[in-house]
């Protein structure tokens, strides 16, 4: 069983390894959104794999660095592609978070990656 959680965060990148000329190179803002999701086998009694409070209470440290912020001042999000970013959430989501299954980063509406680790 795969059961998420959706957060958005408004953060603002520029990507500094981009061709010339590319838009990307200029700063700009996005509404993230970001699926947490968390694999694991319904509890017999409880019926769920996990409280959706506690993925959330794993992510808010982590909402907290990103929302509102900069990307490229965040450390490690030097180079802030959404790759990037779901990488890095979950190298810290992880140990907090140990069925972690998978990270997605929408960027726009139509343009986002999954990391499954
Ligand atoms: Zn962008």
């Amino acid at each position: 069983m795969d059961i998420f959680k959706v957060f958005t965060l408004e953060a603002a990148h520029r990507l500094p390894h981009v061709p010339a000329g590319h838009k990307c190179a200029r700063l700009h803002g996005h509404s993230f959104r970001v699926e947490i999701h968390v694999s694991g086998q319904p509890d017999a009694h409880t019926g769920w794999v996990m409280d959706f409070a506690q993925i959330k209470a794993a992510f808010e440290p982590l909402y907290d660095q990103l929302d509102h912020h900069c990307l490229n001042d965040v450390p490690g999000l030097e180079n802030p592609t959404s790759e990037r970013l779901a990488m890095w959430i979950w190298d810290r989501l992880k140990p907090a978070l140990p069925l972690l299954s998978e990270v997605v980063v929408h960027e726009t509406c139509t343009s986002g990656c999954r990391y499954r680790g």
